[in-house]
């Protein structure tokens, strides 16, 4: 079954929203084993509409288009299905008793013309019902095409699409393969060098595939197996994922949905052990991270946001003369402050962060992107020295996550 997607708005292909449709009809068919060929993007333009929906209709068996099928005058689906359909443009009873039902629900809205021409959608086509807005969608067959038009509102589009258009979809596609998937998250290695650690494993004669998704600074690989049956297709998967978790070992921080928060979290909860941390550069990211995590309070003591030298002499301890012979940006602080906060808060392990964020600040020696990240535990304390690249708020994001992947390979007994 060929399935195409058209979204239609100005807005999108002028980038002041950003197409969210696309992706979530994308991944909502891939779960049921069905595969999007093709998507389009046009503007409020009656001509490209009609185009678009000639072009997708002509060369596959199924095209979902979401967009324009509000009140405004901007909304011009359903006349341009009409048009490209060759369909008259037709009062529908139902369509208009729902939009008057929902605007005297939605108290906002008002029922006026306008409304009214909601109702209007092509002869030979059928309702799609929507719970959440006044735009009801329509599905119609042309040239053994089925079409399924929806609104382009998320909230509205989503529970169509699952309740609606995917059964639809399920009755009629009996050559569906049975799909499995596993994710594995990263932190760490750079792209090239994962694809070079991940080479063989996809199988795509088999129906064996992999995929990798960066999203600054981790990044996703996905598995996916397909086969004629969901134990086939475990079948497939299971010596990949055993390859990847081989091959990648020291980088997988989770698997599935799991975040390297909660990872962390669950690690910490195993471990019994308590943490403080001293941050400098980082403002605070790490501990807003691990309190991110409900039920961090069983473990997290506290954190010492020490951006002064001062703060660093007078909350942790750090030696005035260590300061002004070493620097703040330094292993000897770093390891001072990672100390001295475990010793003020009396955890078992102290983290401490200092490096130079930038755009300022940054010196031949310690260009901007240096940073020091030291853990003290209970058996001893070690640092070291880190060069990262990009704007300030990515140099701090990237510390953050470095020092939560710090803990969690302490935790991990990785290293
Ligand atoms: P409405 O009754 O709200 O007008 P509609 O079908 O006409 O429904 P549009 O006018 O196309 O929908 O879009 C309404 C809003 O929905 C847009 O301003 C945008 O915020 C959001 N939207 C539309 N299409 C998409 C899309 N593909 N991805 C994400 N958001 C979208
Ligand atoms: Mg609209």
């Amino acid at each position: 079954m060929r399935i195409a997607t058209l979204s239609i708005g100005d807005e999108l292909i002028l980038g002041q929203v950003t197409d969210t449709n696309a992706g979530t009809i994308a991944r909502a068919l891939l779960d049921q084993g069905l595969r999007l060929q093709r998507h389009l993007t046009v503007g409020d333009n009656e001509l490209d509409i009609m185009d678009a929906i000639n072009d997708l209709g002509g060369a596959n068996d199924v095209v979902i288009v979401t967009g324009g099928l509000g009140p405004t005058l901007d909304d011009l689906t359903a006349h341009a299905a009409a048009r490209a359909t060759g369909r008259r443009l037709v009062l529908n009873e139902e369509a208009r008793d729902h939009v008057r039902a929902m605007s005297g629900k939605l108290a906002s809205l008002i029922v006026c013309p306008l409304n009214d021409k909601q109702a209007l959608i092509p002869d030979k086509s059928t309702l799609i019902p929507n719970r959440i807005g006044t735009a009801c969608g329509f599905h119609l067959i042309c040239n053994g095409c089925f079409m399924f038009f929806l609104p382009g509102v998320p909230s509205e589009m989503i529970p169509m699409l699952h309740e609606s258009v995917v059964p639809f979809l399920l009755e009629r596609a009996t050559k569906r393969p049975h799909i499995s998937f596993m994710h594995f998250n990263l932190f760490g290695p750079c792209e090239a060098e994962v694809d070079d650690l991940l080479t063989g494993i996809a199988r795509p004669d088999l129906g064996l595939y992999l995929g990798i998704c960066v999203t600054f600074p981790w990044m996703r690989i996905t598995l996916r197996a397909e086969a004629v049956s969901d134990a086939a297709a475990d079948e497939l998967l299971a010596p990949a994922v055993r390859t990847v978790r081989e091959r990648l070992e020291s980088y997988i921080f989770s698997e599935g949905a799991e975040t390297m928060d909660e990872a962390l979290a669950a690690m910490f909860r195993k471990s019994g052990l308590t943490l403080a941390l001293a941050e400098s550069c980082s403002g605070g990211m790490i501990a807003k991270r691990i309190t991110d995590v409900a039920g961090s309070s069983a473990y997290f003591l506290e954190s010492a946001v020490t951006y002064s030298n001062a703060a660093k002499e007078r909350l942790l301890g750090v030696p005035v003369a260590l300061l002004e012979e070493k620097g703040a940006v330094s292993s000897e602080c770093a390891e001072a402050m990672a100390r001295g906060v475990c010793r003020a808060a009396g955890s078992d392990l102290g983290l401490a962060v200092t490096g130079i964020a930038g755009p300022d600040g940054g010196s031949p020696e310690k260009p901007v992107g240096t940073v020091f990240i030291a853990l003290a535990t209970q058996d001893g304390c070690r640092s070291e020295r880190f060069q990262f690249h990009g704007s300030r708020d990515e140099v701090r994001i990237i510390t953050a996550w470095t020092a939560l992947d710090w803990l969690r390979r302490y935790l991990s007994g990785a290293q």
